[in-house]
């Protein structure tokens, strides 16, 4: 199992929102999202899916890409949407039900530890559909931000106490703020 924190930081950093259905979005998209893409082969699909819900590399084949990108699309409008209190998009919410509505992967007791058995994309897919359910349905919802440096552009849910937070994460944007403000070089925020 390929863990977050095995990553390069510039990598990493895409994965560390909290929220698995919001790491999915960090992956790649259409439009301005499209730069970040690194869902290209199923190969690439069934890694990061591993990642991204802490388990084995779920399977994937080929025609699970499109259903892989669709819910990432939904959750991307639906998270974006609800952090700059826009009307919810047309079909999102469906989406994002009807992935859910399948089996997700199984839970188990590992050592005293719950883990995710590995399973297929469907399943993995079902999994972080549902976490979306929870996320958007829950007060959280209310938290889901944008990073507010202008070269980053990540969504993250603000859990601090008094809601203020403003970068996707201190060790990067917010060190970059830091050091702006203090007049040293930073570096680019685009996600690598
Ligand atoms: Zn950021």
């Amino acid at each position: 199992m390929e863990r977050r924190e095995d990553l390069d930081p510039a990598m990493r950093r895409r994965f560390q929102t909290g929220r698995m259905c919001l790491d999915l979005t960090h992956t790649g998209g259409k439009g301005e999202a499209a730069r970040w893409e690194i869902l290209h082969e199923p190969a690439d699909a069934s890694r990061f899916l591993g990642v991204i819900i802490e388990t084995e590399p779920p399977v994937v084949v080929q025609p699970d890409m499109s259903s892989i990108r669709n819910l990432r699309e939904a959750v991307s409008d639906l998270a974006r949407s609800r952090a700059v209190g826009a009307p919810e998009p047309a079909g999102s919410a469906g989406a994002i039900n009807a992935a859910a509505a399948e089996a997700p992967l199984v839970p188990q007791l590992v050592d005293s530890s719950r883990r995710l058995i590995q399973g297929n994309a469907k399943q993995a897919l079902s999994t972080i559909a549902r976490d979306a359910v929870e996320l958007f349905s829950s007060t959280l919802a209310n938290r889901i931000r944008i990073c507010a440096a202008d070269d980053c552009g990540l969504l993250y849910v603000d859990t601090s106490r008094p809601g203020t937070r403003r970068w996707c994460s201190m060790d990067w944007c917010g060190d970059r703020a830091k050091k702006r403000a203090a007049g040293r070089p930073v570096r680019s925020g685009d996600i690598a």
